[in-house]
């Protein structure tokens, strides 16, 4: 009697709405979901408690570290499978094809495992082991080729075209489809149906800004593109770019593209092109941050010493884009921005005294944080 009074309680109190600190009525528990890719998205929206109280505002960052793949690709790797299966190219026990050295891959290998396809990735050779490991334990095919350049056609992406081209003539049945995340704006609507929804719903409408950094562009242009239309244009958008992108200077510059050079230590980010993902949706941002690797090495240490936050570091950059967008406004602003993965892919290098020194960004970390350097 007493465990079946305790079950009751239990379930109640799990099954109880409460009310979120923007007074808006949350259940505690979301049902049952079915398969894996009903666990993509609805993830949390944080409140950085330091930042927010020395800016004034509140800056709050969207737990995607908290989808299965562990990373904001999840959302995409789903979208273009389910675009691939509604247009007809994707049947049961079919194909996909993809050229991608990080998160997309781990988040297709997820979708593809749950709804039953088998999964084929090409990538640059000069990527870890780890990942080819991780790939393959997740049941992909996975194909390193050698690194040259997007313009030559031996690029990774361009095998993998071929690839999809060539199981797709041999078992038109089943069906094979390269997914090119960079310019099928499945990937864009990923972000348009469930990130940018989330965020208003998450605020109650009282965003002021986004910012973010992009890699394929999917997120930056998709949140922007939903969050501009539902609030009639008033929330502002900024790109949040790392060293080596070409973006921060063509939107600074009104257009102009330049010759992409050097790097960044954010993997996942930075973009040497305009894919078709951002093309027509850069024309709505409000600006562009340019945020240097030293900036966004030191908020890795700060997010985890301060709010507890083991993030990589695309999400550090885009935590001090988030910091600098709320100075720009003045307190009493709300600034979203995405926390795209964890570290735990990245740990051998972020606290790593060796790397930092051959980054040379080990004079980047506050004193006070140096104790995290353990590696
Ligand atoms: N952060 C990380 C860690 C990523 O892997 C990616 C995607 N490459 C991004 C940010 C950028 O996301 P998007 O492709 O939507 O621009």
């Amino acid at each position: 009697n007493s465990v079946r009074r305790f079950a009751t309680t239990a379930a109640r109190a799990a099954t109880a709405e409460t009310v979120n600190t923007y007074g808006i009525r949350v259940s505690q528990a979301q049902g049952v979901v079915d398969t894996l890719v009903g666990a993509i998205g609805n993830t949390p929206l944080i409140k950085l408690k330091k930042l927010s109280a020395e800016t004034g505002c509140n800056i709050l960052g969207k737990a995607e570290f908290q989808n299965p793949g562990g990373s904001i690709k999840d959302r995409a790797a789903l979208y273009v499978v389910k675009d691939a299966e509604e247009r007809g190219l994707l049947k049961p026990g079919g194909t996909v094809v993809e050229g991608t050295a990080g998160n997309t891959g781990i988040g297709l290998a997820h979708v593809c495992r749950a709804k039953g396809y088998k999964l084929v990735i090409y990538m640059p050779n000069t990527q870890s082991q780890g990942k080819i490991d991780l790939l393959r334990l997740l049941g992909a095919e996975v194909y390193p080729v050698p690194a040259v350049a997007w313009e030559n056609s031996e690029n990774y992406n361009w095998q993998a075209k071929r690839h999809a081209e060539r199981l797709q003539k041999e078992d038109p049945e089943h069906g094979a489809v390269w997914t090119n995340q960079f310019d099928n704006i499945a990937n864009r609507r990923a972000h348009i149906e469930t990130t940018g929804p989330e965020i208003w719903a998450q605020t109650i409408g009282k965003v002021d800004a986004f910012t973010c950094a992009t890699g394929t562009g999917g997120t930056l242009a998709g949140v922007t593109r939903f969050l501009k239309d539902v609030s009639d244009g008033r929330v502002k958008s900024f790109l949040a770019d790392p060293p080596g992108s070409v973006l921060h200077s063509y939107i600074s510059s009104g257009g102009q593209l330049k010759e992409r050079s050097g790097g960044s230590i954010t993997e996942g980010i930075g973009q040497g092109r305009v894919t078709d993902n951002l093309e027509n949706e850069v024309k709505e941002l409000d600006g562009s941050l340019f945020i240097s690797d030293e900036k966004s090495i030191a908020m890795v240490y700060r997010c985890l010493d301060e709010e507890g936050l083991y993030l990589g570091a695309s999400s550090a950059l885009n935590v001090v884009a988030a910091k600098e967008v709320a100075e720009k406004l003045g307190p009493n602003h709300t600034v979203v921005t995405m926390l795209c993965d964890g570290a735990y892919r990245y740990a051998d290098r972020l606290f790593s005294d060796k790397w930092l020194q051959s980054k040379n960004l080990r004079q980047a970390i506050p004193k006070h944080l140096e104790k995290y350097i353990v590696l």
